[in-house]
């Protein structure tokens, strides 16, 4: 039998999840580090999107929260709380073993300090194959693709070398070959070219700019290096352990020089919350209280005379 009938309104349409169509989500993303007297907010609600087949860098101040940002998504670090996926794995709620998958196969890493990404006593053809040999990987297969790999970024003299052997920009870029080797979904690297002088970062970027046009790598690359940053089509501004703006380059924009300046735009989260930089807060001693106003094509903010 039929219930009394209520006249609801129709259920509007389902809104999609946020990020549902993107490869990495961060959604209202919390790491709060607890120390013996003091509590450290190094995420404080970020949301950060990623769609398959993209290269975004990521800036920020020192302490700004990147580091912690890439150890989230590298399934290193578990966030306080929010929402974090990579590839439909959901890193709030990974066992020990999805844990282990999750950082074998699902993302690369690579680190700043070149030393560290290499092991001393393995020559690069060797490194390289490691991650396909313990993921076991037949060995023809193995040996076909650690060639590939280190011929598509320029090392292929080096496979028989040691760390001890290679340069700097050539072990970061057999360090990208190790974190490719499996086909990851997502290549992270934290200030790969930290260490590097520019000539030399320029091979490194270089060399994660093929993996993501010829491998179809998405990659997520934290940097200090204006001259990377303005290479790549989205970089990211981080500040205060949340995402604050965005500069998009077109692809012309990035034809026409190294150092493209693309368009700066300011990130809005799902609440409408924007910040406002500082140096326009001070222009116009906007303080705790401003005034809105929609205009016709835009929203104004003016200061709260009052509150002077
Ligand atoms: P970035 O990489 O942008 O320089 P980090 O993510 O390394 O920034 O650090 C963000 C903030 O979190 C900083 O204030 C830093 O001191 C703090 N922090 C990072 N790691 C730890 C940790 N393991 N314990 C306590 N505080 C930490
Ligand atoms: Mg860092």
């Amino acid at each position: 039998m039929a219930g009394p009938s209520l006249s609801l309104p129709a259920p509007a349409a389902q809104e999609p999840a946020y990020g549902h169509d993107a490869l990495v989500v961060c959604d209202n993303l919390v790491r709060i580090y607890q120390t013996e007297s003091v509590e450290v907010q190094a995420l404080q609600g970020l949301d950060l999107l990623v769609h398959e087949g993209e290269m975004v860098a990521i800036v920020g101040a020192s302490g700004s929260g990147k580091s912690t940002l890439l150890q989230v998504l590298a399934g290193v670090d578990a966030p306080t709380a929010g929402r974090a996926r990579v590839a439909g794995h959901d890193l709030l709620a990974l066992t020990r073993s999805e844990r282990v998958h999750y950082r074998r196969d699902v993302v690369g890493f690579v680190r700043q300090q070149t030393a560290r990404n290499l092991v001393p006593y393995l020559t690069a053809g060797e490194v390289v194959d490691l991650p396909m040999s313990i993921a076991g990987r037949p060995r023809a297969e193995r040996r076909q693709r650690t060639a590939q790999l280190l011929e598509a970024v320029g090392v292929a003299h080096c496979a028989d070398r040691r760390p001890s052997e290679m340069s700097g920009g050539e072990q970061q870029r057999v360090a990208i070959c190790v974190a490719l080797a499996n086909e990851p979904r997502v290549l992270l690297a934290d200030e790969p070219t930290g260490e590097l002088d520019s000539e030399t970062a320029q091979e490194v970027f270089a060399a994660l700019r093929t993996a993501n046009r010829d491998l179809g790598a998405t990659i997520v690359i934290v940097t200090h290096d204006a001259a990377v940053s303005g290479q790549v089509a989205r970089t990211i501004a981080i500040r205060d352990g949340r995402t604050s703006s965005e500069v998009l380059r077109s692809h012309d924009d990035l034809a026409a020089g190294a150092h493209a300046l693309g368009e700066e735009y300011a990130v809005m989260d799902r609440a409408g919350r924007v910040q406002v930089p500082r140096e326009f807060r001070e222009a116009l001693a906007l303080t705790r209280r401003v005034r809105l106003a929609l205009e016709d094509d835009h929203v104004e903010i003016r200061s709260d005379g009052e509150a002077r």
